[in-house]
């Protein structure tokens, strides 16, 4: 068996299609879907991020702005900024790009953003939520790996999925969002004891540990569906995810590559959570996670 490769450029594709022709019913509604990005010093690989985020929204027809704050800015101030924006109409979406500097209390900042333009789902309200599968807004990463089953027509319900990674922004909400679709779910982490004996029993296997060649063929069961979430900077400049792509697809029914498959997701689903927060703002009982 060789294993099909889910194309996440092309399901992203698909998903801001969908994003645009939202976006262009509701600007001639008078509405334009709009992102705020807040961000806090000079981290390089953040500046790389937000730039992707702008430019995603520019593309699908939604307004962004940034706002960047010198690293020695008081949190108090970023926390005014983001009070303001929540008030502002025109405002759906407010991310704050993390890491910030070290003297903020990031969970204390991440609190400010209301809950209603929380488009990165990490607001204490959208993560309880998503315990009671009711969430606001989903996490960007996960919500991309659930729209690419989707595209794949790949059934969740009664399967046994395995997660591993079990980061707040990766993991955990993968697992609590899969669960929700009745899979039967392990998560496991950095240290569980013997990963393969978890993994071997995957229909569906989620990989987002950050370790290049975690996951060998001989812990893949015959026809699992293998997304791998991890991106790794390898010593010769390539990036890899944490699954050993050419030995495992030889196993797998299905395979998402790295670079090319969950990476394109993540942007695409903030797209996304910002259009229907818009359009929930005019059409109150939409549920944006649909
Ligand atoms: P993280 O916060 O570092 O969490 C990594 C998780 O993996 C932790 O739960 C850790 O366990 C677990 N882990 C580490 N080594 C392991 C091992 N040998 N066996 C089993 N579990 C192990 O990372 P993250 O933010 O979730 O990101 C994970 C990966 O996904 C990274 O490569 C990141 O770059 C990538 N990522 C990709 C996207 C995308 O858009 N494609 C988005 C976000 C992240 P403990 O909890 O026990 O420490």
């Amino acid at each position: 068996m060789v294993a099909k490769i889910i194309d996440g450029n092309a399901v992203a594709r698909q998903v801001r299609e969908e994003c645009a022709a939202i976006t262009r019913d509701l600007k001639s509604r008078g509405v334009t879907p709009g992102l705020a990005v807040i961000i806090v010093g000079d981290n390089a690989a953040s500046k790389v991020y937000v730039a992707n985020k702008v430019k995603a929204c520019t593309e699908v027809g939604l307004h962004s702005t940034v706002y960047a704050f010198p690293a020695d800015t008081p949190d108090t101030e970023v926390e005014a900024e983001i009070h303001r924006l929540n008030a502002d109409p025109q405002v759906h979406g407010i991310l704050v790009q993390l890491p910030l500097p070290a003297h903020f209390d990031a969970r204390r900042v991440v609190a400010a953003v209301s809950r209603d333009k929380d488009v990165d789902g990490f607001h204490l309200y959208n993560v309880g939520a998503l315990v009671q599968g009711e969430t606001l807004f989903p996490p960007c990463t996960p919500f991309g790996v659930q729209k690419m089953l989707e595209y794949e027509n790949i059934p969740v319900e009664g399967q046994n999925v395995v997660v591993v990674g079990a980061s707040n922004i990766v993991g955990k909400p993968m697992a609590l969002m899969l669960m929700q679709k009745d899979a039967t779910v392990v998560i496991c982490h950095a240290k569980t004891r013997d990963l393969a004996q978890f993994t071997i029993l995957a229909d569906i296997l989620v990989v987002a540990a950050g370790k290049p060649n975690l996951i060998l063929p001989q812990m893949v069961r015959t026809g699992a569906v293998v997304i791998d979430v991890g991106i790794n900077r390898l010593p010769n400049g390539k990036l890899a995810g944490d699954v050993d792509f050419e030995g495992v697809r030889q196993k797998a029914s299905y395979i998402s590559p790295v670079p090319g498959g969950v990476g394109p997701m993540t942007v695409t689903m903030l797209v996304h959570n910002t259009v229907q927060s818009a359009l929930r703002s005019v059409s109150p009982m939409h549920s944006p996670a649909s």
